[in-house]
């Protein structure tokens, strides 16, 4: 079996833990990039995020994957280019050799493998994050950080994109916005927020993209209870940007990065 595979189900089941809040049912996934291989591991489709096992999860190259997110950004979105995702995602094995449909939402992480220079990504539906992200004025909450942490472990700016269906759209959408992001800062997002849907964050380790996921929840958190009391004031953009650069911010997330994921 492989470790990564037991790495991801520790991920898994972290983060699909009921108090976490995270996720429920069949919800949110995780993946993670073998880099020397060129293959990553996604959730297969329907496994419980709090249930998930070794043999939940699902080998993809990510250069497929790549060429028909790439022909949908040059050519747009096609019946065409769905159906050969889905066969792609029809097709793929567990550690075990056996065919296991992945989720369809694995082109979210094919974009932070092939795009964002990160080897892990965490895909959930905290509550507070998609109370947030189905508000009218989403955009506006996450035009900035509210408190110190959040702009260490997710950035100074967030990324929030409108809603687009699970699966082409889906992978579609964050891939143009994480490229005009790129355009935009220079750098990658931290956090990305899906309107009306969920919440993306990416490590180096397991530790850090569960980490960046904590302090977003918490972040949401703080942005309900702000508008309760009156209205966001968000951290001053330049002392938000600051922050997340000082060299002991940086070196403090790189050791917990590096830190396991407790058992
Ligand atoms: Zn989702």
């Amino acid at each position: 079996m492989s470790k990564l595979a037991k790495e991801l189900t520790n991920l898994s089941r972290k983060a699909g833990e009921p108090a976490a809040d995270l996720t429920i049912q069949a919800e949110g996934n995780a993946a993670v990039f073998d880099r020397k291989k060129d293959k990553f591991l996604v959730k297969a489709s329907g496994v419980i995020m709090g249930n998930a096992k070794d043999e939940d999860w699902v080998w993809l190259e990510l250069g497929n994957c790549v060429e028909i997110l790439e022909d949908a950004r040059k050519n747009g979105s096609s019946e065409k280019l769905t159906a050969a995702l889905n066969a792609i995602l029809a097709t793929s094995k567990n550690t075990d050799g056996q065919v296991r449909k992945a989720s369809i939402e694995t082109l979210v992480h094919v974009v932070a493998f092939h795009a964002m220079e990160v080897d892990w990504s965490l895909h959930t539906h905290p509550t507070p994050v998609v109370a947030l992200a189905a508000s009218k004025d989403g955009a506006k909450h996450y035009s900035g950080t509210v408190f110190p942490d959040e702009a260490v472990m997710c950035g100074p700016v967030p990324l929030f994109l409108p809603f687009a269906n699970p699966g082409l759209d889906l992978g579609l959408g964050v891939y143009l916005g994480v490229l005009d992001y790129q355009q935009k800062h220079g750098r990658n997002p931290g956090q990305i927020i899906l309107g009306n849907h969920g919440l993306c964050t990416f490590g180096i380790g397991a530790r850090d993209a569960l980490g960046a996921t904590e302090i977003a929840v918490k972040a949401a958190r703080i942005r309900l209870g702000a508008l309760s009391a009156g209205g966001i004031s968000f951290v001053p953009s330049d002392a938000a940007e600051a922050i997340a650069f000082r060299p002991d911010e940086i070196l403090r997330k790189r050791l917990l990065a590096r830190e396991a994921l407790s058992k």
